[in-house]
């Protein structure tokens, strides 16, 4: 069996004067996602699905927030430090399949920045992430817009 998939989950609340950081890229909104990192919700949650799939742990055992080297870290470095250790590990992405669940801002204009970006960083071609967005039809925290989460699949294969 050369393929094996990984699947990760994430969430994080808003908090009001933080930058909010999605897919790699900064959106305009009057809250941000509160985290130890940029709190890209939609990275991580990427980031847990390569580790995942490669059976290498999670985000937490790779980066811990308790560590300052990653304070208000960028996340596309540690999406770039993932797939270097899925490389030395032997493997490449095949593809990536993401759900972003948000009650605002609006994140569907944006889809097509945030595969181009998350593209260039895991040196793919854009085809092979997918991201969709939805609500939570107002239910729940989500629903309530405190916060966002983000689930993905990943798809790898021995080099
Ligand atoms: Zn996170």
């Amino acid at each position: 069996m050369n393929m094996r998939i990984g699947f990760g989950y994430d969430m994080h609340r808003f908090e009001k004067g933080r930058a909010l950081w999605i897919g790699g890229i900064q959106l305009d909104h009057h809250s941000g996602l509160l985290g130890h990192s940029d709190a890209d919700v939609l990275i991580h949650a990427i980031c847990d699905a390569l580790l995942g799939a490669a059976n290498l742990r999670d985000i937490g055992y790779h980066f811990p927030d308790t560590s300052p080297e990653y304070e208000g870290t960028d996340s596309k470095i540690l999406l770039k430090k993932c797939i270097s250790l899925l490389h030395d590990k032997g493997y490449r992405v095949g593809n990536i399949d993401t759900t972003v669940c948000a009650e605002y801002p609006k994140l569907n204009p944006h889809i097509p920045t945030m595969r181009q970006k998350l593209a260039e960083v895991m040196e793919l071609d854009s085809d092979a992430i997918s991201i969709k967005a939805t609500t939570s039809e107002k239910m729940g925290f989500v629903g309530r817009g405190e916060g966002i989460t983000a689930y993905a699949i990943a798809l790898i294969e021995k080099i």
